[in-house]
């Protein structure tokens, strides 16, 4: 069997979604929602773009992003088929895979706790037949084919860019001429519906979503700054406030699972998965900091460069979600934060007052970002931010350090809060939306 790419070809698709319909039918007793979705470019007719459709699953990729980020190893690529498949026996729910895959493939099941997605339909293949989806196609614009060196890999609406070689081939749109409408109708009537046809779809990450992590990294942060600062004179070590913090993290961490019962599977892709090396060293830190603050002080030192290369591990892990460039620096980083708050609880005036200016740069850079990216601005947070996270503390530090370090903490927690309403992963919906726009743009007609 060789390895095989699904086709596509937009220019037959009706957008009936029997795909969808036959996909559920096969797999209905596994399949929590659809696998398979079908996407309408242009849904209200904008007389200038053309409207076709998009029927898109899994794409079962060369190069899996779901495979190499997974922590837990639930995921395989048959060399034979190509298939890419995720063994919800193996998964613990911790739901990254959902943000490092581009094609907002894999689906999260809520009563299960883990991940569902496309198979490829591998019984089928065993038998000779074409995958559900295929086979049910009346118009024959899904189809399957042996994997193709020469398909497009940018520039198609739809697949958003990204290194995970999709295999998947979808024919160039033979463009319509727009809709015989007369006279074209003038801006004014097009602004009308325009907001509706550029609608945002709803968000993968929020922080009401997500807030147990803001609290993790928060005080992942804080911990490693206090274990830090007491290696070098600043306020000591209390063990046992070391010690429930830390489950306090650890606690963190966990509920957020939707299998808490399998967390220990996170250790198994240490070779690739930047999650799996995040909790490795989040759990290093934690023992290691644990026993020089009750048994072994001089391995205080030790303990706090785990507790930042956590930290880093941590700040890996954004970069599926959040780009602001090459170095992708920004504001919230949490080394930054516990560097921040390591030279105000120490005492170390130029680590202190570097990282505060650097910080309140980066994060007036970030709001210049996403004002040329027409998203939410928030100017009135700018000020509690930067007045008191970053003028106070650099005003108290010598003579009130520990007022300075909770103000500069309450001032990260609202900056990082701001960062996680900003995270955005790529989807197929987020492209098709994008290249909206560039075709309202490009028409001159917004
Ligand atoms: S489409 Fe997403 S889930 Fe499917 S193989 Fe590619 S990266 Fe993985
Ligand atoms: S363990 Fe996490 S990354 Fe892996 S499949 Fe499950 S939810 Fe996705
Ligand atoms: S069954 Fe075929 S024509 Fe209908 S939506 Fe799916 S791909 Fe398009």
């Amino acid at each position: 069997m060789r390895a095989s790419q699904f086709t596509f070809d937009p220019n037959r698709c009706t957008g009936c979604e029997a795909c969808v319909v036959a996909c559920w039918m096969e797999h209905r007793e596994r399949q929590s929602r659809p696998w398979r979705a079908v996407h309408t470019f242009n849904a209200f007719g904008h007389p200038d773009l053309p409207v076709f459709h998009l029927s898109l699953a899994c794409h079962h990729c060369e190069s899996p992003a779901c495979l190499e980020h997974c922590p837990a190893e639930a995921y395989t690529k048959d060399a034979a088929t190509g298939a890419v498949t995720v063994h919800a026996d193996r998964c613990m729910g911790c739901r990254y895979c959902t943000w490092a895959c581009p094609h907002d493939a894999p689906k999260f099941d809520p009563g299960q706790g883990a991940i569902e997605k496309c198979t490829l339909c591998p019984e089928r293949l065993a038998q000779g037949l074409e995958p559900a989806c295929v086979a049910r196609c009346p118009m024959e614009a899904l189809g399957l084919a042996p994997l193709a060196a020469d398909r497009p890999r940018a520039g198609v609406a739809g697949l958003p860019e990204s290194a995970t070689a999709p295999a998947i081939h979808i024919a160039p749109l033979r463009r319509p001429a727009p809709p015989a409408l007369g006279q074209r109708p003038p801006a004014s009537a097009l602004g009308a519906f325009l907001p509706a046809l550029l609608a945002v779809p709803h968000p993968k990450i929020t922080l009401r979503g997500e807030w147990t992590l803001l609290l993790f990294t928060t005080v992942l942060g804080v911990l490693a700054a206090w274990l830090g600062a007491a290696q070098l004179g600043g306020p000591p070590l209390r063990p046992w406030a070391f010690l429930a913090s830390g489950a306090l993290v650890m606690g963190l961490s966990t509920a957020h699972l939707g299998r808490p019962a399998r967390a220990w599977r996170a250790l198994r892709h240490l070779r690739r998965s930047w999650l799996s090396r995040e909790v490795a060293a989040v759990s290093a830190f934690l023992g290691l900091g644990a026993l020089s603050g009750f048994a072994v002080p001089a391995l205080g030192p030790a303990a706090a460069l785990t507790g930042f290369l956590a930290l880093f591990a941590v700040d890996r892990l954004y970069r599926v979600a959040f780009r602001t460039g090459p170095w992708n620096l920004h504001s919230a980083h949490t080394v930054f934060n516990g560097l921040y708050l390591l030279g105000l609880l120490a005492g170390i005036s130029p680590l202190a007052w570097g990282l505060g200016l650097a910080k309140a740069g980066l994060y007036l850079h970030r709001k210049r970002h996403a004002a040329a990216l027409s998203r939410p601005v928030r100017p009135w947070l700018a000020l509690p931010r930067l007045g008191l996270g970053i003028l106070a503390p650099l005003l108290l530090a010598a003579s009130h350090p520990m007022a300075a370090a909770v103000c500069a903490v309450l001032g990260d927690l609202l900056d990082r809060g701001e960062f996680y309403g900003e995270l955005e992963v790529p989807t197929p919906q987020l492209d098709l939306v994008a290249a909206m726009r560039r075709g309202i743009h490009e028409a001159g007609t917004s």
